[in-house]
């Protein structure tokens, strides 16, 4: 959850300022991967064809390029776009248009494929009175000013992972944007998703009532080692289930479209309107279906805005879910306090190679001699030292969770980065002047590793930065999922 206290979406930015600030802009640093620089329109202009997108947010969220905006057709209809860049350069896309609706990737080789998302009933029943759900430790409306986030943690069952066929990674930050731009359009302030974790369980619990339960209770653990909010889960099929005034929802793998919409349950709302006496329904004015009365527009309703033909979105009394979102939204981002300091996220690829890679830009000024550490010896080198030789390595051993949910050691190689010094992350006095990083790879068959079981193995490793000048600290959190 929680308050804009974290640097986890605002680092790249004060790193940034630091960096002009201390005029030093001629090195590889920010400006090309962790400014906010739109993805090219020709990424996805064949996709979209005539339609106009109009495009209403921009951020960086550790290394990935995210935006949202929606898209307006020449015959007046609305739909949205969602496009995401990964630190490599490949493009996860969420294309919502009338008649064309589904998912485009576009490989660092610029090899484009689109998925259709399979016609889907979104009117299906599909919501389950909550099960199990734990109290919130805060209730009650999101407070002006003070930004909220739902934390959320991304799962995906192995079989869903094997055909993803993208960016596990930006595919969940994808997911989260089409929700966030629904908020976004209709005028909820002070409230988005916001990615915790990325894990991959081999499960084949399905999407059935006794299904989502079992997800539920599979991902309990996680959910307490990530200080996450919200489960969003994903598996074969299409469409969605989720718990109404709950925490958890399962969505289609082949239903791009199905989370904005599942969530709109979680937070307590319900498809048309059949009970007058409430507001919390979706809304279907004659033209256009916000997220949970058809979804077909990105907007959850509301009477304060008015779609491409002028029509309201909502109305007060029996369609609200923008209100809903405001007084249940504190609770939905509220059950566990955000862990403090940089998130950062290791996944291995759903392709053949299980190799895994991640940078985090570390926020210390361009002066400042800074390492990284680990907080036990069992795990890596708890004291910096100020230099050591160039292309050094540190091995670090984290504790994980296997299928079976006990704790295994999997290693990891790991650097840290300041320009030309790649070293042992505890160096802190070589190459100051230049941007921090900390760089960590997973090798299947590295060290212990080669005699792990086959499986996915999720966690969280945690390290810290810390300043060789200052008393300067900053926890790293690192949700890692890997497979062997
Ligand atoms: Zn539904």
């Amino acid at each position: 959850m929680n308050t804009g206290s974290s640097f986890t979406t605002t680092a790249t930015f004060i790193f940034l300022l630091g960096l002009l600030a201390a005029g030093c802009r001629n090195t590889e640093t920010a400006s090309q991967m962790d400014t906010p620089q739109p993805t090219a329109a020709s990424v996805y202009a064949d996709a979209i064809g005539s339609a106009r997108f109009e495009r209403s947010a921009v951020k960086v969220e550790q290394g990935y390029t995210v935006e949202s905006g929606n898209l307006y057709t020449r015959d007046g209809e609305t739909g949205s776009l969602v496009v995401v860049r990964s630190p490599d350069g490949a493009v996860t896309s969420i294309i919502d248009e009338p008649g064309k609706r589904g998912l485009l990737v576009v490989d660092t080789k610029g090899k484009s494929t689109f998925t259709e998302e399979p016609a889907y009933d979104y009117l299906t029943p599909d919501a389950l009175d909550s099960k199990d759900s734990e109290p919130a430790a805060k209730q009650g409306a999101i407070k002006a000013g003070e930004h909220q986030y739902i934390d959320m943690l991304v799962a995906y069952s192995a079989a869903a992972f094997a055909r993803l066929n993208t960016d596990p990674v930006a595919y969940a930050l994808a997911q989260l944007e089409t929700a966030n731009l629904g908020l976004r359009n209709s005028l909820v302030a002070d409230l988005s998703l916001r990615l915790a974790a990325v894990n991959v369980f081999d499960v084949d619990y399905g999407m059935t009532d006794d299904g989502i339960f079992a997800w539920q209770t599979k991902l309990s653990p996680y959910r307490r080692l990530y200080s996450s909010d919200v489960n969003a889960v994903y598996i074969e099929g299409g469409g969605g289930l989720a718990y109404v005034g709950g925490y958890t929802s399962v969505n289609g793998r082949s239903s791009p479209e199905a989370f904005r919409h599942e969530i709109g349950h979680n937070v307590g709302g319900s498809h048309c309107n059949n009970n007058p006496a409430r507001y919390s329904f979706g809304y279907h004015n004659g033209k256009s279906q916000t997220y949970l009365c058809g979804n077909k527009v990105p907007y959850y309703s509301t009477p304060a805005v008015r779609d491409a033909h002028g029509l309201p979105l909502g109305d007060a009394q029996t369609a609200d879910m923008a209100r809903v979102w405001r007084e249940n939204g504190a609770w939905l981002s509220g059950f566990h306090p955000e862990l403090p300091g940089l998130r950062m996220m290791l996944v291995s690829s759903s392709g053949e190679d299980a190799y895994a890679f991640a940078t985090l830009n570390i926020p210390v000024t361009l002066a400042e001699n800074a390492a990284i550490v680990a907080l036990s010896e069992s795990v890596g080198p708890t004291s910096m030292i100020p230099s050591s030789s160039n292309n050094t390595k540190t091995t670090l051993s984290a504790r994980l969770l296997n299928a079976k949910g006990k704790e295994v050691t999997v290693q990891f190689r790991a650097q840290r980065r300041r320009a030309s010094c790649l070293t042992e992350i505890n160096v802190s006095n070589m190459c100051a002047g230049f941007p921090l990083h900390l760089e960590i790879k997973y090798y299947p068959q590295f060290g212990s590793n080669a005699s792990l079981p086959r499986g996915y193995y999720n966690g969280l490793l945690k390290l810290e930065a810390r300043s060789s000048d200052s008393n300067w600290k900053m926890p790293i959190n690192i949700a890692v999922s890997i497979r062997k």
